[in-house]
């Protein structure tokens, strides 16, 4: 079966500036790549371009077998069957959790009959019980980003773009969540790039962990196979081997 994403000699430059190198993977379907680098080594900019809301400098972008980007031609974020969960949730404040939750529905012309029973299966699978009448501003933190989460999983997308999306929780809860998102990633078996500088994240959450640094990938393999063969110094040192 041909991968759901492909990323062909992708690179990005703003300006003068190169922030990714001409970068190929491929994303299987159902499969969980985490995409772990050091703070501005283009991880949110890789995300971006496979959402559409920044252009490739150069480069080819599939969609289960499908150009999204390809010279010229340019297919816009609301068109590519993808969503996103953001590290800072980015959910509406003047709006209840259960129409934050159906907000990206609007273009999709669901009827009200599966609107309702995805939010009940959403927020049963995501404890979101009880707080779908809440505002944002009256959930925790790690309720907030479980709605961010409701939220993208509610269109359905083919693939899901997660963005740190456990860095602006404190450290006890990260680790609860860490947990939690393993386990429903595992549940949903939908393909997922996820971008954390966390090892123990990637760890927890990939089928294989993609090492940036400074905008190229320096290794791309099993969590296992990282630590038994990394295939640079820098990975070794990730890996905490020392010399
Ligand atoms: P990461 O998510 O890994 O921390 P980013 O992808 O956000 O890294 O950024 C990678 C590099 O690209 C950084 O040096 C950042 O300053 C630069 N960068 C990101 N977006 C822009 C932009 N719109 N204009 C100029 N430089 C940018
Ligand atoms: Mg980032």
């Amino acid at each position: 079966m041909n991968p759901i994403l492909s990323l062909e000699q992708v690179s990005k430059s703003f300006g003068e500036t190169s922030v990714l190198h001409p970068i190929s993977f491929d994303l299987q379907r159902g499969e969980r790549i985490c995409i772990l680098g050091p703070s501005g080594c283009g991880k949110s900019t890789l995300l971006q371009m496979v959402a559409g809301l920044t252009q490739a400098s150069s480069g080819s972008l599939f969609i289960d077998g499908q150009p999204v980007e390809q010279g010229s031609h340019y297919v816009p974020p609301e068109k590519r069957p993808i969503n996103m969960v953001f590290q800072d949730y980015a959910l509406w404040p003047h709006m209840t959790v259960r129409q934050n939750m159906a907000y990206g529905l609007k273009r999709q012309k669901v009827s009200k009959q599966e609107l309702d029973a995805r939010l009940e299966r959403l927020q049963k699978l995501l404890r979101l019980e009880g707080l779908l009448d809440r505002r944002p501003s009256e959930l925790s933190g790690g309720q907030q980003q479980r709605v961010g989460i409701a939220r993208a999983l509610a269109t359905e997308p083919s693939i899901l773009l997660m963005d740190e999306p456990l860095s602006n929780l404190d450290i006890k809860l990260r680790t609860d969540m860490r947990n939690e998102l393993a386990s429903l990633l595992g549940q949903l078996s939908i393909a997922t790039l996820y971008v954390t500088h966390d090892m123990m994240e990637a760890f927890a959450i990939a089928d294989r962990i993609l090492v940036l640094r400074d905008g190229a990938i320096d290794q791309l393999a099993k969590p296992n196979e990282l630590f038994e063969r990394p295939a640079s110094p820098w990975v070794a040192q990730l890996m905490g081997y020392h010399n």
